[in-house]
């Protein structure tokens, strides 16, 4: 970290508290299975239970403490009431900061509700934000539907070409967004350049890491300011719920957290209850959904029916070198491949299938697959996705944490069958 970088973090206004939290202890130094069983879980010291209890409240007790922290505006510290905070929200909000290497967390109602408050709170009337075509269609709609509301613009570029990158940048741009690993075609944002751009003129960098997760990659340790994750995918990995995280800096989440009171979108603590308890088997599951994947995409390359495999851990991948260094060998869950015949096979092909099922969302420890034409990609025209790569047979598979050997050979089943020769007799 460079020293402009080091004063402008530390550059606090007023004294912060360590924050909210129930307790002390601090797993920093252990690795992430370690942290996501440990870190963050409040052992009640009255009952001796073990674990977080739920604290389904929506308020809590005034006392001197919490007057004195509205009184300073420190509302975020103290138990107040549950849409500022709430002890369930505090311990899973300092798991996710362990994982992500981050001083601070908020957790939301939504990945989206993440997003959209965090980047409210950076930005001011007549700010631009510069991002790519390559993120999620709810994100892309909230900046090109919605910024201008508020005075502000946008610019969309590729992901990839720093230069692109660079050239989009302007006088009032504030913050560079971006995705670190793009939906469906797997596309991998160069964070340190990234990283680097924002320094050499003073713009915040937001990383959208839904798609790796802090085991895949941490963004704050490349520089990244601010990370946000949808929960909804690998970090809850259950289909069971819906949430969003912010992490960074305690500044910028101090910033952050006004926001989230105003829009609203705070965590359910029966919903940081089922966050919290997936986040333990956190590291098991991605260990998992990377080694899968990894041996699928294998597959599908050596396949003569697959005409093409996007995955960041084949040599195919045109950004397999990136990969290589930024991702640490950790190549995600994700597998997006062209199977031969175009959209009907596709079709076909999934109808076939047992194990993965056809629905749309990711990061669950079951398969999910889908087609980008009619989910992520399907307010485009035809000409729109094929400009963006989006071609004909294009399939995006979520690979589950389901034995390997039988999702193998369910793909071969199934593939068998969209090309088995009809029978004429
Ligand atoms: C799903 C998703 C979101 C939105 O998250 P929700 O929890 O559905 O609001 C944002 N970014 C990415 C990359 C996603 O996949």
């Amino acid at each position: 970290m460079d020293a402009t970088n080091d004063m402008w973090l530390n550059d606090l206004t007023r004294k912060r508290e360590k924050g909210p939290t129930l307790h002390k202890e601090s797993y920093s130094e252990f690795s992430d299975a370690t942290k996501a069983v440990h870190a963050g879980q409040y052992n009640d010291p009255n009952t001796g239970a073990l674990g977080t209890p739920i604290y389904q409240c929506s308020t809590f007790y005034l006392n001197e403490a919490s007057y004195k922290a509205i009184e300073e505006g420190r509302g975020r510290d103290e138990m107040i009431y549950s849409r500022y905070g709430n002890p369930s929200q505090w311990s899973v909000q300092e798991k996710l900061s362990s994982l992500e290497k981050a001083e601070s967390s908020i957790v939301f109602s939504s990945g989206m509700a993440a997003i959209s408050s965090t980047l409210l709170a950076m930005l001011d009337k007549g700010s631009h934000v510069v991002s790519s075509r390559d993120i999620y269609g709810g994100t892309y709609n909230f900046l090109y539907e919605d910024l201008y509301r508020y005075g502000m613009s946008v610019t969309f570029t590729s992901p990839t070409n720093i230069k692109d990158i660079e050239a989009a940048i302007q006088e009032n741009t504030k913050i560079l967004y971006f995705e670190a690993l793009t939906n469906p075609l797997l596309k991998i944002t160069p964070i340190k350049d990234l990283v680097a751009l924002g320094r050499k003129y003073n713009l915040r960098v937001i990383i959208d890491n839904t798609f790796l997760t802090p085991y895949n990659v941490k963004p704050i340790d490349l520089g990244v300011d601010l990370v946000v994750n949808s929960a909804t995918k690998y970090l809850n990995g259950h289909s069971d719920l819906i949430g969003g995280t912010v992490s960074g800096s305690r500044k910028l989440i101090d910033c952050i957290w006004p926001q989230m009171l105003k829009n609203g979108g705070s965590m359910d603590p029966h919903a940081c209850f089922l966050l919290e308890r997936s986040l333990k088997t956190f590291a098991l599951r991605m260990r998992t959904h990377n080694a899968n994947a990894l041996k699928l995409a294998n597959y599908f390359e050596a396949h003569e029916k697959i005409k093409r495999v996007y995955y960041p851990g084949i040599q195919s991948h045109p950004q397999h070198d990136l990969a290589k260094s930024q991702m640490n060998g950790k190549y995600s869950g994700m597998v997006s491949f062209e199977i031969e015949g175009g959209d009907k096979n596709a079709h076909k092909l999934l109808s076939y299938l047992k194990l993965p099922k056809e629905a749309t969302s990711l990061g669950g420890v079951e398969s999910l697959i889908s087609l980008p034409y009619n989910t992520s990609q399907a307010s485009l025209t035809k000409e729109q996705q094929k400009n963006i790569g989006i071609n004909e047979g294009l399939i995006r598979l979520s690979v589950g944490i389901e034995d390997i050997e039988d999702l193998i050979s369910d793909f071969e089943q199934a593939i068998t069958n969209v090309f088995k020769k009809e029978l004429v007799c």
